[in-house]
């Protein structure tokens, strides 16, 4: 009898133990997935915003960064928000925008979503005109890498205000993590915004060392500084480099060039006796090449940093590209 109460009490004793083992794994399981949903969820309107905040956000635990179009998307100019992008941005926390008009999709749908917290990277970046649509800025300010920088310290300190809002907000706090979690997000915010703007920095003397020596050959008159350019995005080089942007071919594929604008760029290449045409990978070169064959004047295909794999490094690729490229032009 005894013998058997003992058998009935270890057996108990185990199921006890099973079962409050289940609960405590359950519970620990349930708390990490919480967590997961109460991270900071960024959203990006298109890509160079996304490789730039990649850069800032970089192995930080809680903050996850999607971007809202395809990476093969390129420049918003004529973009539709789909389905699939509203129901992104109905999960995101802080949504980050190049501004200066280029997510001209974006009207009126943000009223649609008064809990998210928009950064617009333009404050403080004085705009180029638009040549393509005149009285318009021209907002592919990435371009000019020392403007970018500017845009890297308008993200992170945007971030940042949102973090520490976070800390003030006792409600918020609760649910999107503690105190302590949020100043190691800060401190690392911080590390990674001085880590990418110390590469950016480096691309940029690596640059202006080119630019001079553009700058030298074109007012030597060595060589012509006048240019003619497909798409606004390679005017914030043009001008760093000293170059006359003649004229801005308009490329949309919804309104392609007419037979008579083809005519009229052709024959402004050669009355100006212009030599380079700086096209786009992302474009059709039909007309760029088209023009070449009739004035003999040299294509060159530049990087407007507007599509890639997605890898961290997108920008300093596409912009060490540009750099190598113009080297060539200019030679
Ligand atoms: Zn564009």
């Amino acid at each position: 009898m005894k013998r058997k109460m003992i058998i009935l009490l270890s057996f108990m004793a185990i199921i006890i133990i099973t079962v409050f083992t289940i609960i405590l794994y359950t519970n620990k399981n349930n708390k990490e997935s919480e967590r997961e949903d109460d991270g900071i969820r960024i959203v990006t309107s298109f890509y160079p915003v996304y490789v730039l905040t990649k850069n800032i956000t970089d192995q930080i635990p809680h903050i996850e960064v999607d971007s809202l179009t395809d990476f093969s998307a390129g420049c918003l100019h004529d973009y539709q928000l789909t389905t699939k992008d509203m129901k992104l941005l109905s999960k995101a926390d802080i949504f980050i925008i190049n501004g200066g008009g280029i997510e001209g999709y974006l009207e009126g749908v943000l009223d649609n979503y008064p809990d998210i917290t928009v950064i617009d990277l333009s404050p403080g970046i004085s705009m180029l005109e638009s040549m393509e649509h005149v009285g318009e800025d021209n907002p592919h300010v990435w371009l000019d890498p020392e403007l970018y920088i500017l845009q890297i310290k308008n993200a992170k300190k945007g971030i940042e205000q949102y973090i520490k809002s976070i800390e003030t907000d006792t409600d918020l706090r609760e649910n999107k993590g503690s105190r302590s979690i949020n100043s190691d997000i800060l401190s690392k915010l911080n590390s990674n915004t001085n880590d990418y703007i110390e590469k950016v920095d480096a691309l940029v003397q690596e640059m202006n060392l080119m630019l001079d020596l553009v700058r030298d050959l074109t007012t030597n008159n060595k060589v012509s500084n006048k240019v003619v350019i497909f798409h606004d995005a390679f005017a914030y080089l043009a001008i760093k480099a000293g170059l006359d942007v003649v004229y801005t071919v308009e490329i949309d594929e919804d309104n392609p060039l007419s037979a008579g604008e083809i005519a009229e760029v052709i024959d402004i290449i050669k009355e100006e006796n212009i030599q380079y045409l700086f096209a786009e990978e992302q474009h059709d070169s039909t007309i760029s090449n088209r023009i070449h064959e009739e004035t003999g004047a040299n294509v060159y295909i530049i990087d407007s940093a507007v599509t890639g794999d997605g890898s961290k490094d997108s920008y300093l690729d596409a912009m060490k590209g540009n750099i190598d490229i113009l080297s060539k032009a200019f030679k």
